[in-house]
């Protein structure tokens, strides 16, 4: 697999279990080309994210690790941010801070509601009603023009939130903005371990995703060393499965390709 990336994880800059050269090492053995760290960035103050204190010490030390890239494993400076609507110059100012490869766009927020790590909301509104806020932020976030990539395109089932009627209208309504802004979808291999047990987006959604041309690239949110590439054959093969060809690299917020 010595041509993948693995463009989504964690350290202990933010929510993660460990340091760079724990997760350096895990891609090593799993034969990666790529690797790029996205601890959390928000404007939010969450004890999940970086806190702003880091943000010289983080900045430094993933600047010199990309840099001092070993043989094997090349090392990208990512980050993933929150999206809130309305805040978009606050967004832009605090992503300009970082000399970042690419930015992962996600939303974890419904106004101040962080639901994917608070389930007390969950049913305050129908499932549908959640999915159709839900990726109204999505579509904002792709548009915003501040992202290179949408993360975990649908994170709103992460608990098992399955819409009560069939979402496919919104679905493709929410590719054809990715596709339009032209954003690149990750295919984010985490949902498996989650209560949803399926992948960030599921099979249905790739399927669409590559018949509109959404561009993709593939991410294991690892939080973990242990989770760095999990599952990575069974996406590689489903990503074929659906149309894919091509998986999207990045290095100074300018796109490559890599043939699967
Ligand atoms: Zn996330
Ligand atoms: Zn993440």
């Amino acid at each position: 697999m010595s041509f993948l990336v693995d463009y989504h994880m964690h350290t202990t800059f933010s929510d993660g279990a460990d340091t760079y050269p724990a997760y350096l090492e895990k891609a090593r053995k799993k034969d990666l080309a790529e690797i790029g760290f996205t601890d959390h960035i928000t404007l939010n103050p969450v004890e999940w994210s970086v806190q702003e204190i880091d943000y010289p010490v983080l900045k430094e030390n993933l600047k010199s690790l990309c840099n001092n890239f070993s043989a094997d494993v090349q090392v990208r400076f990512g980050i993933e941010v929150d999206y809130f609507e309305g805040r978009e110059l606050e967004i832009k100012q605090l992503i300009s801070y970082f000399p970042a490869d690419y930015v992962i766009g996600s939303v974890h927020f419904l106004g101040e509601w962080n639901f994917d790590s608070d389930k007390s909301l969950y049913g305050k509104w129908t499932n549908d009603a959640l999915y159709k806020m839900y990726f109204e932020q999505v579509q904002n976030a792709a548009k915003s023009g501040l992202f290179d990539v949408i993360g975990h395109f649908d994170l709103i089932k992460k608990f098992r939130c399955w819409p009560e009627n069939d979402q496919t209208h919104l679905y493709e309504e929410t590719l054809r903005v990715l596709k339009e802004a032209d954003v690149v979808m990750e295919l984010n291999t985490s949902g498996i371990d989650r209560p949803c047990g399926e992948f960030f987006p599921n099979k249905k959604i790739l399927e669409m995703a590559a018949k509109i041309g959404v561009p993709i690239t593939l991410g294991s949110d690892a939080h973990h060393p242990e989770q760095v590439a999990r599952h990575f054959d069974t996406a590689v093969e489903l990503l074929k499965e659906v149309g894919y060809t091509r998986i999207t690299r990045f290095k100074n917020r300018q796109r490559g390709e890599i043939s699967l």
